[in-house]
């Protein structure tokens, strides 16, 4: 049986009204299931402690988290990427952080245990850095849980699907020979943190072992999935994991107001397949799945449900819950769909989708000629 994992505390991990990345996210998801008549029965992790999250960030980086959260004055706090438009400091961030990361690291723990597949219905905050919070993201939960789980033995293919590059997950395990580390993300030209390029591959005993793939903005479904095949096949055929830690951010969706994508929740529908069954040929089926970005009201409370169903083999249903629409609807303002999925023909037609997949075909070519350098 698949372990969910949540907490209300995560509720806390709420940088204000106006900011996008919002709890209300889960919450809809959340209600979603319970309206579709799953009853979600999550188990309830532990913050992490001072000493978890000090084994993948700096000490005077937490210092600042810390000091800020307790409404401390910090001069230099810009410098830990703290008090900015993206990540303004709000009172008991440190402990709201810290049960977010804590949920990852339980899912880590659970799969050391024997679990195969796990679902944290948070974190997945990929941006924050050894020292800098980025991006909406404070501590780095998928950093401390794949490290958890690499100090136990453990071969961790991360895979990144957020429509951002996973540049602090990267970052962290730059030159960790047992964690390959996969990113599909909008191009770095062309959003958000301007990184992912396909040449950062890794360094020291982790070289080749750092796979970034940037696609072109408004690359479609079609596209993606072919270049997540040709790279994970090639990938995983080299670096046989024993753990999948999965960042299912829900912002690569054509809807998403942040990001340039065109994913539908078929797409994602397939794409989450793609990794189940990738898991199951190569590490047992054990997979772990934070969710990550996804700021469309629409589609990200959808895309997360959808994940819930799949990994307890449960099917998607063809209609929304009419209750459910009226009432998100009512209180945030988003467009709800009758459908579970994503109506056919729901955004305009990209007019240059050749030239799209002609370009990301030969981003695959020449990263995968790049990296297969260094394996052996
Ligand atoms: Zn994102």
């Amino acid at each position: 049986m698949p372990s969910v994992i949540y907490h209300p505390a995560y509720r806390n991990y709420d940088f204000g009204k106006h900011h996008p990345f919002s709890p209300v996210r889960v919450e809809m998801a959340l209600d979603l299931l319970d309206a579709l008549g799953y009853t979600v029965n999550p188990v309830q992790p532990e913050p992490a402690t001072r000493a978890d999250i000090l084994s993948v960030h700096e000490e005077n980086f937490v210092n600042c988290v810390e000091a800020l959260s307790s409404e401390v004055d910090v001069p230099d706090s810009a410098r830990y990427g703290l008090g900015t438009r993206d990540n303004p400091v709000f009172p008991g961030m440190d402990e709201a952080a810290r049960w977010i990361a804590g949920g990852t690291l339980h899912g880590a723990r659970l799969i050391e245990q024997g679990e195969r597949r796990v679902l944290q219905l948070g974190g997945g905050l990929h941006h924050a850095r050894r020292d800098v919070a980025s991006g909406f993201c404070i501590y780095n939960d998928l950093a401390v849980a794949i490290r958890y789980l690499s100090q136990r033995g453990f071969w961790v293919a991360y895979l990144d699907v957020d429509v951002h590059h996973g540049d602090g997950v990267q970052q962290i395990l730059y030159e960790d020979m047992h964690v390959m580390t996969v990113s599909l993300h909008e191009s770095g030209r062309y959003l958000f943190p301007g990184t992912g390029d396909i040449h950062e591959l890794g360094s020291g005993p982790g070289r080749g072992l750092k796979l970034n793939i940037p696609l072109e903005p408004f690359t479609e479904g079609e596209s993606y999935l072919e270049t997540f095949e040709k790279v994970m096949s090639a990938a995983l055929g080299q670096f046989r994991p024993g753990v999948f830690v999965v960042q299912a951010g829900a912002d690569a969706h054509f809807d998403d107001p942040l990001a340039d994508l065109m994913l539908t929740t078929h797409d994602y529908e397939t794409l989450f397949n793609r990794i189940l069954h990738l898991a199951d040929t190569f590490a047992a089926g054990r997979v772990l799945f934070t969710l990550g970005g996804g700021y469309s009201l629409c589609a990200a409370p959808r895309i997360w449900a959808m994940l819930y169903l799949m990994i307890h083999d449960l099917p998607v249903p063809e209609r929304l819950p009419a209750a459910w629409c009226d009432r998100w609807s009512r209180i945030t303002g988003a467009w709800m769909p009758e459908e579970f999925h994503d109506p056919d023909l729901c955004y305009r037609p990209v007019t240059n989708r050749e030239e799209i997949i002609l370009r990301n075909r030969h981003v695959v070519r020449r990263l995968l000629d790049s990296a297969s350098h260094y394996w052996v």
